[in-house]
């Protein structure tokens, strides 16, 4: 057996390998719970090169770029317009905007309507910039737009905290560290693509045909934006977390998130190989803003450079207040876990599912009680 990516399983699936194998042998497709993973083609055609075990982040304990915190901030951009569209203070899109007018171009996630699915994809100008504001809470595909990279230009690329570390470990192995900002967020982890692709069938029954998706709505107040507003044919939807909507129900009580994010995930609290990373800043401190404010850590002198050239107020802040409410350890895999993404492929509707998981955590929900 040759010694290639072909046997890791249930990793983060965040396709680098498939975008950096010289021979164009590895596919990213789903895995039977619903999560992206790789899978060798060609194995006759396989070379032994190396690459795809050297720019994996899954099977390594370390983190490519493990710096400490240079500084923390609570921040927001100084456009009004801006803070509303994006999902915490919109720092993210102000690096983005600073970056593609000078030069950069954009490795950012949209929402594909026809494929029902999130992807990034490269965005070269302001306009093409606009479809990566907000968060996509479903697992994207990166392999396209990470192919597409010319690694002599100067790029942004923003993902999650494993994408990026993988990525990190591809522009290291190429030595074109200098032409990359990398952008990170704190991170929950992904659901299954069941989830999704059983609510969003649902979803469809009463608006037809899915023409957008926005996962986070400031409709509302910031604290009450988890919620999907989504664009049919025929009608719109307006679900809330706060109402009980329950794609949100679903992946916020953790029954059904990737197995890599119970058991691998090495990116929680300031473990990071960005440049830069942001997130909801949700803690005490501002829980009486409705705008929204971003959580910012920067990691690089190159990140500390670009964060004060941004349209944005900053407030330089501990760590534990713009940490606050974050993850700080990896979450416990559920034992039903398996079950629970075998369920969401059935028929079986989504209500019923959910109420079998509240089940199963009942001790756990017992316990929160009694606390308080
Ligand atoms: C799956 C997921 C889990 C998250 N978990 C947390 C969390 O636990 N705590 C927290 O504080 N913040 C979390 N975030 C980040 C948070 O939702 C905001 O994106 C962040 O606060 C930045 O907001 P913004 O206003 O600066 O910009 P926004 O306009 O909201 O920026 C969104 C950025 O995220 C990128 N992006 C969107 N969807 C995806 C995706 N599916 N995969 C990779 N990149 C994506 C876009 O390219 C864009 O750069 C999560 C985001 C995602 C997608
Ligand atoms: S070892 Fe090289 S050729 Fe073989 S799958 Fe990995 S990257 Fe491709
Ligand atoms: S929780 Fe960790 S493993 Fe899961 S998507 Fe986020 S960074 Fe990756």
């Amino acid at each position: 057996m040759k010694s290639n990516i072909g046997h890791v399983n249930n990793c983060y699936g965040c396709g680098v390998c498939a975008s950096s194998c010289p021979k164009h042998i590895i596919e990213i497709n789903f895995n039977a719970k619903g999560f992206y993973e790789p899978k060798i083609q060609h194995e006759d055609a396989c070379i032994s090169c190396g690459i795809c075990l050297n720019v994996c982040s899954y099977i390594s304990d370390k983190i490519a770029l493990d710096s400490n915190p240079i500084a923390c901030y609570a921040s927001w951009s100084n456009d009004a317009d801006i803070r509303k569209i994006c999902s915490s203070g919109g720092v993210g899109f102000e690096i983005a905007k600073h970056l593609v007018n000078r030069g950069y171009k954009v490795v950012g996630v949209k929402y594909n309507a026809v494929s029902n699915r999130a992807v990034h994809y490269i965005a070269d100008t302001y306009d093409e910039l606009r479809a990566s504001v907000g968060s996509k809470y479903i697992q994207s595909f990166t392999t396209d737009a990470f192919m597409n990279i010319d690694k002599k230009k100067k790029y942004l690329v923003t993902g999650t905290p494993c994408q990026i570390d993988s990525f990190r470990r591809y522009i290291q192995k190429f030595k074109c560290n200098d032409n990359f900002v990398l952008i990170d967020f704190f991170c929950h982890g992904v659901p299954s693509m069941h989830l999704w692709d059983k609510y969003s069938k649902n979803i469809q029954k009463v608006i037809g045909e899915i023409v957008s998706v926005s996962w986070r709505n400031k409709i509302n107040d910031w604290h009450d934006s988890y919620n999907l507003l989504m664009k049919g044919e025929k009608a719109c939807i307006f679900h809330r977390y706060s109402q009980g909507d329950l794609f949100f129900k679903m992946f916020l009580n953790n029954s059904c998130l990737g197995t890599a994010c119970y058991t691998h995930c090495k990116y929680k609290g300031a473990s990071s190989s960005a440049d830069i990373r942001i997130g909801d800043l949700w803690g005490k401190t501002y829980e009486k803003d409705e705008k929204g404010i971003s959580g910012v850590v920067t990691f690089t002198e190159t990140g500390e450079d670009i964060l004060h050239q941004l349209n944005c107020h900053h407030v330089k802040s501990s760590w534990e207040i713009v940490a606050e409410g974050q993850l700080h350890h990896k979450l416990k895999k559920p034992l039903s876990h398996g079950f629970v993404c075998w369920l969401l492929k059935t028929n079986i509707p989504l209500k019923l599912i959910y109420y079998f998981v509240q089940f199963t955590r009942l001790p756990y929900l017992l316990k929160c009680k009694l606390k308080i």
